[in-house]
């Protein structure tokens, strides 16, 4: 049985103020059915632990460096993201991986070193729009999953996000028969690539609001859902929080 996770990415997005919506949404799910994540700039991560009280809401990084500590100005380590008050970290979201190139291989070093930390990877994968339209969605997603799990990934330390470029912050949405297909072609892949595979929570992510995430839901294998612009604000975060412990 794997337990649904409703996580929310703010990007770039957010001051102290944005610490509001904790409270708002913790409010109004004092006790989810469904694991609650949010990952704030890592600014915000030490204050959101210490808003969210003794609340079941999850803190992740939406990113961190490959090694543990070093000379690399600007970056942010797993543990350091884990000693603020992270248990998860985003890893290879495609805003990452087209702004930084970061590679496959990168991620996988990324996903490792959060396994060392003790936080549990978020491995976002997902294609672009020429390659949806060239037909290679399902080669593109199994071999972006094999090249960006590391060895050691368990189902309780790893999560995986289709995220498909063209639908991240756009309006747009695979038809749920693309995103069942993806979803069913990725539990086949982890099969083949470890022990735990039916364990393993696959979310979807791109352009999910409260208005389309109760039949995103419905899909097969569709565990819950990686959300930006809607998980800003708990007014647009909560419908779909409510989605999903309906599904
Ligand atoms: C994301 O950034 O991971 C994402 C899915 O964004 P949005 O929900 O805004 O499309």
């Amino acid at each position: 049985m794997r337990r649904k996770l409703a996580a929310g990415n703010w990007k770039m997005h957010g001051l102290t103020d944005a610490l509001a919506e904790v409270k708002a949404l913790t409010d109004a799910h004092p006790d989810p059915d469904v694991d609650l994540l949010l990952c704030p700039p890592a600014t915000l991560i030490a204050q959101m632990a210490w808003a969210r009280g003794t609340h079941a809401l999850q803190i992740g990084g939406q990113d961190c460096h490959a090694e543990q500590a070093g000379a690399h100005t600007g970056d942010i380590a797993a543990a350091m993201l884990k000693d603020a008050g992270a248990s998860h970290v985003i890893v290879g979201h495609s805003e990452r991986r087209a702004d930084h190139a970061e590679t496959d291989a990168d991620v996988a070093a990324k996903a490792a070193a959060a396994h060392a930390a003790g936080l549990i990877a978020v491995i976002c994968i997902g294609e672009t729009l020429d390659q949806r339209e060239a037909g290679h969605a399902l080669a593109v997603v199994t071999a972006q999953l094999q090249g960006s799990l590391p060895e050691g990934a368990t189902a309780a330390n790893t999560v995986i996000a289709y995220e498909p470029v063209w639908a991240i912050g756009t309006g747009r949405v695979p038809t749920l028969d693309q995103i069942g297909e993806v979803h069913g072609t990725l539990r086949a892949a982890l099969r083949d690539l470890m022990r735990e595979a039916s364990g393993v929570r696959l979310l979807y992510g791109g352009s999910v609001k409260g208005a389309n995430a109760a039949e995103i839901f419905s899909v097969p294998d569709v565990d819950g859902a990686l959300v930006g612009g809607a998980s800003l604000t708990a007014a647009d975060f909560s419908p779909i929080v409510t989605a999903l412990e309906n599904a």
